[in-house]
């Protein structure tokens, strides 16, 4: 497990401001669970970073989701998915 305090750092870092940014260029703006387009965007980790931190930086690991679908669905996903690789 990756601590809280080095995934602070890295979501606060200018690499992944950069990353992020890229890949909602080249991902486009668009849900990848539900499809919409026009709700504000988060760019998620397929593979939790906390799980995967070398691929933290990985264009492959990355998705765009609204905000909602982050929220929800995907966290339910993932706590389910990851809950036992500890
Ligand atoms: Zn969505």
């Amino acid at each position: 497990m990756v601590a809280a305090r080095a995934l602070r750092r890295f979501y606060g870092s200018a690499a992944w401001r950069d990353l992020k940014g890229a890949a909602l260029y080249l991902k486009g703006r668009r849900c990848a669970m539900c499809g919409r387009t026009d709700r504000p965007f988060h760019v998620d980790h397929i593979v939790p970073v906390r799980v995967a931190w070398a691929a933290r930086l990985s264009m492959t690991n990355l998705q765009v989701l609204c905000v909602p679908c982050h929220g929800g669905k995907k966290r339910r996903i993932e706590n389910a998915k990851w809950r036992r690789r500890k």
